[in-house]
């Protein structure tokens, strides 16, 4: 289409990202969406993760199996478990009148003193507010504790974590995509599968550049 365009009309176009519903969004999501199924992945659409059940592990910790609220009574159980349900917007946090949560598992979470810190009296203030910062606090590898213990194979990456502001340092998405991609590489070292399938073909690039 770009290439008939620009023939007739001996011009270059460029596609520019925009606001909600966005065409190289849909695009991404679709060929990533694909991918995903081809690669063995199940999509449970619609459906939203309620609570876990954890194990021992030594001094740490580890996620057995997950339930949703459609599948009600039957487990999921995976070697691994990234968490990446988002910030406030997106309910991966909740603010209480006192106390931020996690609310699926009740993840250890990153905030600041008492409900009266975590904002600037000004709406547009220089130094942002306090609150997005606050997130799920993690080691180094992205995983998270619940009562100071490690979840050894659990992950979050994206907007649930804490100790970055997307307003004021200007990158949200940036943040959610490299963490995303740091978890999968840590996850693919530990992994007993160590053939995994190429995810994204060059076919499936091609279609998102
Ligand atoms: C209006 C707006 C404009 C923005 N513009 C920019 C921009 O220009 N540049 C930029 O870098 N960033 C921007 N951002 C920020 C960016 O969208 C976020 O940083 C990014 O989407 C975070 O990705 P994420 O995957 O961590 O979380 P999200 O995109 O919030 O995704 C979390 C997902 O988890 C799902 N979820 C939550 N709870 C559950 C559950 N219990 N079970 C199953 N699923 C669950 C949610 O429904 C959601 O789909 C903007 C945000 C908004 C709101």
């Amino acid at each position: 289409m770009m290439d008939k365009l620009a023939q007739e009309t001996h011009l270059r176009f460029h596609e520019v990202p925009t606001m909600p519903p966005s065409l190289l969004g849909i695009r991404v999501e679709d060929t990533l969406r694909r991918a995903f199924i081809e690669a063995g992945g199940t999509l449970h659409v619609g459906d939203e993760v309620t609570s876990g059940v954890f194990r021992p592990s030594g001094e740490q910790l580890s996620l057995a199996c997950i339930y949703t609220k459609k599948l009600k009574t039957v487990p999921i159980n995976a070697e691994y478990f990234v968490l990446a349900t988002g910030s406030f917007f997106s309910k991966g946090l909740v603010a209480g009148l006192n106390k931020v949560t996690e609310p699926i598992f009740d993840l250890d979470i990153a905030t600041q003193g008492s409900r009266d810190q975590w904002y600037s009296e000004q709406f547009f203030s220089q130094s942002s507010h306090p609150f997005l910062s606050f997130g799920v606090e993690t080691n180094q590898h992205f995983q998270p504790t619940k009562a100071g213990r490690t979840l050894e194979n659990l992950y979050c990456a994206g907007s649930i974590l804490p100790h970055y502001d997307p307003i004021a340092h200007g990158c949200g998405g940036g943040v959610a995509i490299s963490t995303g991609y740091k978890v999968a590489e840590h996850v693919i070292a530990k992994s007993s599968v160590n053939t995994i399938p190429e995810a994204i073909s060059e076919q499936r690039k091609g279609e998102m550049a």
